[in-house]
């Protein structure tokens, strides 16, 4: 008997699933709303011109492959503190932040995990109901326990403020909280300003450990604005993590470039802590690969590659708010009685459509139109030759 003999299949990751019903998919059109990757108004996924600009730079180099230091490249390290804690950052000028180059926004948050599981494996993570599903799987996999924070509430269309402030309330000190920084995955409702506010209130005054993840910075107002909620911690308390990642403001998500970024008390703290992450990372994948960090710092270093970057991705942003209001018109010229704006006031790639699995069911079996269970749509892969007809099948099955 093969050793393998009792072993069960996994369930399909239900995305990826998602993904292969859609390619089986003979109708030529049929739409893919199923996974979050930025298309253009092509239905294409664009390789951004100061990402190709930084290509040609980096082959017509002489560059021998040598392995990078266990946290990643310094250069891109270096950009990465500035970007998601910004310029003159009193944390980082103190030097207590600790930044580890990460194999994606994944990556970061896995090794951020691990290290946080061997300080504390009693520690609960709690996660946004909904979350981005691979939350739940992930600290599950690194020995914690996952409960759930109030977050959505379907018949606002919005967020459970009070709900998401009772439930971290009453939350032990130690637990781990995952936050989104921006463009909440999966229903594209943030917080506001003043909602963050209590929330740090009650996260610090709790004694609970906020872990940011901050997968879409720029997509939702801008690269600062963005990432002001990080600023706003680190004003407010001298201990949490953040995962960030290019996968989508650079469209690098195959070259797997994130960050781990862990704000610490002191220099002292902080040189500890590092060495602690740096052992996770060894005993994991020893140290992360070179070709998207260095696209990455080649672009951020060059000023004029770097303006290049922010003018696309503002591109990026302005054309999915343009896609949630032809997706608004288009719902309402095809019928559609309920005022359907709140799809205007979420942001990020996601919209939370409101729609239940059967009537998914059906925008897939009967229209091509493919969308997670939950009413997930990602508004990053409407067009103007598709978003009518997505609005047309949404309106023949609510
Ligand atoms: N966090 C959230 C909320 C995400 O939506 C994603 C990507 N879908 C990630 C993390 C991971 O991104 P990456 O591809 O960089 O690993």
């Amino acid at each position: 008997m093969s050793m393998f003999s009792t072993v069960q299949p996994a369930p399909s990751d239900p995305i990826l699933g998602l993904t292969e019903r859609f390619i089986a998919d003979p109708r030529p059109d049929k739409v893919n709303l199923g996974v979050g990757v930025y298309q253009d108004e092509n239905g294409s996924l664009p390789l951004l011109r100061c990402v190709d600009a930084a290509e040609q730079t980096l082959a017509g180099q002489h560059r021998p492959k040598g392995y990078l230091p266990i946290d990643g490249l310094p250069d891109y390290t270096r950009e990465v503190k500035e970007l998601v804690f910004g310029p003159g950052s009193p944390a980082v000028m103190d030097d207590r932040v600790v930044t580890a180059q990460a194999l994606g926004g994944t990556g970061a948050l896995r090794i951020g995990a691990d290290f946080l599981h061997q300080l504390s494996p009693e520690a609960t993570v709690l996660v946004s109901t909904p979350s981005w599903e691979n939350h739940r799987a992930l600290f599950t996999r690194a020995g914690f326990t996952v409960r759930g924070y109030r977050y959505y509430d379907p018949e606002a269309h919005g967020i459970d403020v009070d709900g998401m402030l009772a439930d971290l309330a009453a939350a032990p000190a130690g637990t781990i909280v995952v936050l989104h920084a921006c463009c909440h995955n999966p229903t594209g409702y943030d917080l506001t300003a003043d909602q963050w506010d209590r929330v740090i209130d009650v996260v610090v005054a709790g004694g609970l450990v906020p872990f940011i993840d901050m997968a879409y910075q720029g997509f939702s107002q801008g690269l600062e604005e963005d990432a002001a909620v990080i600023r706003a911690f680190a004003a407010r308390t001298d201990s949490f993590l953040c995962s960030s990642s290019f996968s989508k403001s650079f469209g690098l998500y195959g070259e797997r470039v994130g960050a781990l970024s862990i704000v610490c008390a002191d220099a002292d703290e902080a040189a500890r802590v590092r060495s602690q992450v740096k052992v996770v990372i060894r005993t994991n994948y020893s140290s992360p690969s070179t070709h998207g960090a260095l696209l990455v710092s080649t672009v951020l270093g060059d000023p004029q590659l770097r303006l290049a970057w922010t003018q696309e991705l503002a591109g990026m942003r302005d054309r999915i708010k343009q896609m949630r209001g032809a997706l608004v018109q288009g719902l309402a010229g095809a019928g559609v009685p309920d005022d359907m704006s709140f799809i205007t006031d979420q942001v990020g790639m996601f919209s939370y459509s409101g729609l239940d699995a059967r009537q998914m069911a059906r925008l897939r079996e009967e229209f091509g139109v493919y969308g997670t269970d939950a009413g997930r749509i990602c508004v990053a892969a409407l067009n103007p030759s598709n978003v009518d007809r997505v609005a047309r099948s949404i309106a023949a099955v609510v």
